[in-house]
């Protein structure tokens, strides 16, 4: 898929006040600093659509962009960063919990983890509610330059195989690099297949 346009729409922290219509929408979380901006701004060919954060947690809304006028992106608040404290982190939690429950147009999310870690329990716990309720997602690897390919591969394996014990079917899952535009291609092409389905 080309991106042709990309336009912010608008951020905020209700999920009742997210933009209305039936356009399908895919969003983006992960925990602070794992890459989600620049998977973002790479995604959409853009150097600032989303912002690079300086201070991790720093982006605390629901953020939606308007792509080539048929689907949404949303950039959703980072979780898990320690430093924000535990007022901050309920709500962060609550926006999300409640984005992701309640907004119907939400047609998939993609959970990004950072290809060098090994499977954190709060993604692990994370996806687990998703795969509770019903919610599609899959996985994106980001900073796949900072393995070698051997490293990487090994990596995801293991990823692979720490979800097994707890899942009997994997998620999708896509290995990026906003460094070296890696992966650019199969993640957009999945959100338009399953455009063409809808
Ligand atoms: P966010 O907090 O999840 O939105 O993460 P950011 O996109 O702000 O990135 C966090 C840090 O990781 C920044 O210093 C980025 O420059 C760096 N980073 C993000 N993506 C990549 C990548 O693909 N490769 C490398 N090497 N660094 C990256």
């Amino acid at each position: 898929m080309q991106i042709t346009t990309a336009q912010f729409l608008q951020s905020n922290t209700n999920v009742g006040k997210c933009p209305t219509g039936n356009r399908p929408e895919y969003a983006f979380i992960g925990r602070s600093n794992v890459g989600k901006s620049s998977l973002i701004n790479m995604l959409c060919d853009r150097t600032s659509l989303a912002k690079v954060s300086g201070t991790p947690g720093k982006t605390q809304l629901i953020n939606h962009f308007l792509i080539n006028n048929a689907w949404h992106l949303v950039d959703l608040p980072g979780y898990g960063y320690a430093k924000v404290g535990r007022d901050a982190r309920n709500k962060f939690q609550r926006i999300i919990t409640d984005y992701v429950m309640r907004r119907q147009q939400l047609t998939l999310l993609f959970v990004l983890v950072d290809c060098r870690h090994e499977a954190q329990r709060i993604d692990l716990d994370f996806m687990r509610m998703l795969g509770e309720n019903g919610i599609p997602f899959a996985i994106i690897f980001t900073k796949a330059d900072k393995l070698r390919e051997q490293e990487l591969a090994l990596r995801v394996d293991a990823y692979r195989r720490q979800m097994l014990v707890e899942w009997e079917e994997l998620p999708p899952m896509f290995v990026t690099s906003a460094a070296r535009r890696i992966g650019r291609d199969e993640v957009l092409d999945y959100i338009d297949q399953i455009n063409q389905t809808l």
